[in-house]
């Protein structure tokens, strides 16, 4: 393909010429899922490696010169050097990935990738939450299997928010201070040498965005940014924060990337055969590429019917309120010079996006979104038949189950999910085709394989790597002089490493009940404190800033945490971000999840915790209704739906105790030999393995996605 862009590298570290590609691969993020090749940055100095949030460009920078020395001299870490050296160009020049041998007649086509948030590393925070991780994965996976995927969305320079808790319990959000020359983003420019920009007109002013680029592994990633010189104060700070609740701010950013993200990629010289807008956030791209066509001198209406067939939507939103709308005002405001470009009338503009809500009329991007792209899809089986009756009204002369939204059930990227040692086990035993094959579920009926003991060993591990974690955490946060005794018990300090730990961290978001555990505090406290039986658990999570209720859920949890009552062993992780959550699906023994079912759309930290050997225990909603098979896990209730809230979280509550009370805490304790393994209990890890991890990668995922929604679009 013919791009008109050249990569310009900001740095140019001084390293030992023996090992001088340090620089490079910290510039390709084929490094973050390739745990041989982190490590060739953490062996120099671990304590830096931690202190810089991982980020390799921003290591080299500061690591002592010395200990570079020493390594280019060392003959074992140029083993390591030259093996990671070797396996990253054997990936990147790879001209028979999986993709190119199994459809060469597409392998030169492009498709186009659009998400809001990209969450890909903790070093590089421009994601909020799930949707981004997935985003993320998305990209991971099409490198691996060659797909010839472009990523399209937004750098954030203040990032998502960093999370403080104060005493009392109470969030507080800080801000992440983002410097371009420490992270592996590539400055991309034209033949003159001039950065590459995109503009889009807001009410009164055009606004400059610019084009950056990360390389994730073999798929280009292309980031808007409007911080440049050109823009007033204003729409500079358009692409500092995800998820404004400013709706004028939201609809300019959606603007940049839906239409300012088709202009970029055609001037960089692509030529997607199909765009995939990931959550309704980038749905103005369709009216871009509709007005391409028009300006080419086509009907509006034959201008819809070539980008429908070409565009796919996957929607996330099980809750009709979630969903990305603005009052008609706002249009009126925002586009009155487009509709005219499309041919169209003022209404039949607002037709292609409009809801009535009992608010009043809306202009809703999913609508825009459903109107305009022929393959659509929910992201597991439940939410496709919530997504199928929720957008029904969209084609009243059809049945519920004849709306044509497919369900394609999220995954997660294996590779940088599992832990490096459960990988080397991996490797041992489930025989060297494991990872190239790992969507088959032959290769997990090998779990058998592996010698229950060192399955239990690195289970160990992985659990004290976390508390480990969490008391170095504590202990800085002890030592800076600012944190209260009581805190820092609430930090982690009193874990232990030989009791049954349930962990449970995602958004605080109210439908996510993260409270259900403390509604019967009194027998909770009786569980946690049973002196032969001990129960330790560990919460993470933020609220969105504006979410008082969410705010008062931390808060309860934090209080919990801090009573003597429950005597250190209620723990809450500071600032859950991609580290925490990676240590702790490793690390904890159980994953608890409590949506209120249907409201968890798929859920993904759970196949991140499964594919660990960590069990899940969780409400049958999303990704885990089609997961559990009754001895791979447990689940929280049942699928009754029921109409009144209280009923259904009173029902869940109970269920939860029972479960856990009469089932998972004498399953783990059944060898009580201190540190020994209950074999029941790496049982059912075998059998978590044998069923999940295959079905809930982004491997199987992204070959759905082929299957049911790029072929058809690649054969139009
Ligand atoms: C996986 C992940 C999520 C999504 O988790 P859910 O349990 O699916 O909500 C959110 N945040 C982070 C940091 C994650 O790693």
């Amino acid at each position: 393909m013919a791009n008109n862009f050249r990569k310009e590298f900001p740095n140019h570290f001084h390293l030992p010429e023996r090992i001088n590609r340090l620089g490079e691969l910290a510039y390709n993020l084929w490094w973050i899922w390739n745990p041989s090749a982190m490590r060739l940055y953490l062996q120099l100095d671990r304590r830096l490696w931690e202190k810089v949030t991982h980020n390799p460009i921003a290591f080299l920078h500061q690591v002592e010169i010395e200990k570079l020395e020493n390594a280019a001299a060392d003959a074992s870490y140029q083993e390591e050097y030259d093996r990671v050296m070797t396996e990253f160009d054997a990936y990147m020049g790879n001209t028979n990935s999986w993709f190119a041998r199994e459809y060469p007649q597409f392998k030169d086509r492009q498709m186009a990738y659009f998400s809001f948030e990209f969450g890909l590393h903790e070093s590089m925070p421009f994601y909020a939450g799930g949707l981004g991780i997935l985003s993320g994965d998305h990209l991971k996976e099409a490198s691996d299997l060659g797909m010839p995927i472009v990523g399209m969305g937004f750098i954030y320079k203040q990032g998502y928010f960093t999370q403080k808790i104060t005493e009392d319990g109470w969030q507080e959000t800080g801000t992440f201070h983002f410097e371009f020359e420490e992270m592996p983003i590539i400055s991309i420019v034209d033949e003159n040498g001039d950065a590459i920009t995109v503009s889009v007109d807001l009410p009164e002013r055009t606004v400059n965005a610019r084009v950056w680029m990360l390389q994730v592994g073999r798929v280009p990633l292309f980031l808007l940014d409007t911080s440049n010189s050109g823009n007033d104060k204003n729409d500079k700070a358009l692409t500092s924060r995800l998820y404004s609740s400013d709706p004028e701010i939201r609809i300019s950013q959606e603007i940049l990337l839906g239409i300012g993200g088709v202009r970029a990629l055609r001037k960089l010289g692509y030529d997607p055969s199909l765009w995939h807008m990931n959550e309704g956030h980038s749905a103005f791209l369709t009216l871009e590429r509709a007005r391409e066509f028009v300006a080419s001198g086509m009907a509006f209406s034959d201008a819809v019917e070539k980008v429908r067939k070409t565009n796919i939507f996957t929607t996330h939103t099980p809750v009709p309120a979630g969903n990305d709308q603005f009052p008609i005002w706002i249009i009126d405001k925002y586009f009155p010079g487009y509709w005219g470009q499309l041919n169209l009338t003022r209404e039949q503009f607002l037709d292609l996006g409009k809801q009535t809500q009992s608010w009043g009329e809306m202009f809703s991007l999913p609508v825009l979104a459903l109107h305009l792209s022929e393959r659509t899809n929910a992201v597991s089986e439940l939410h496709g038949d919530v997504a199928r009756k929720m957008w029904n009204f969209l084609w009243p002369d059809r049945k519920e189950s004849e709306v044509p939204i497919q369900s394609i059930t999220n995954g997660v990227h294996v590779g940088f999910w599992l832990a490096r040692r459960m990988r080397l086990l991996f490797d041992r035993y489930l025989g060297a085709d494991w990872f190239e094959n790992l969507d088959e579920p032959e290769i997990w009926s090998r779990m058998d394989h592996i010698p229950d003991l060192e399955l239990w060993d690195v289970r160990r591990h992985m659990k004290r790597k976390l508390i480990n974690y969490a008391i170095e955490e504590a202990r800085d946060h002890w030592q800076s002089g600012k944190r209260a005794p009581s805190q820092v018990i609430a930090d982690g300090v009193m874990l232990d490493q030989y009791s049954l730990t349930i962990g449970f961290a995602r958004r605080f978001a109210t439908y996510k009940r993260a409270t259900l555990l403390f509604s019967d505090y009194k027998r909770l406290l009786r569980l946690i404190t049973n002196k032969d039986m001990p129960l330790q658990i560990i919460m993470a999570g933020k609220a969105h800033p504006a979410d008082e209720p969410g705010k008062l859920m931390i808060q309860k949890v934090y209080r919990a945490a801090k009573d003597f009552r429950s005597s250190g062993r209620i723990v809450f992780l500071e600032d859950y971000d991609l580290n925490t959550a990676r240590l702790l699906v490793q690390g904890v023994d159980v994953w608890m999840n409590t949506p209120r079912r249907p409201n968890e759309a798929s859920g993904t930290s759970g196949m991140k915790a499964a594919l660990n050997g960590t069990l899940n225990f969780s409400v049958l909603d999303g990704w885990w209704r089609e997961g559990f098979n009754g001895s791979n896990g447990w689940a929280i209730g049942d699928e009754t739906d029921y109409d009144d809230p209280n009923v259904q979280d009173e029902k869940d509550a109970a269920s939860l105790y029972n479960t856990l009370e009469n089932e998972i805490i004498p399953m783990y304790y059944q060898t009580r030999a201190m540190g020994d393994a209950s074999f029941q209990w790496l049982a059912k890890i075998k059998e978590n393995m044998r069923s999940l991890p295959w079905q809930f990668s982004t491997r199987r995922m992204l070959k759905e996605y082929l299957h049911k929604m790029y072929l058809p679009a690649l054969e139009e």
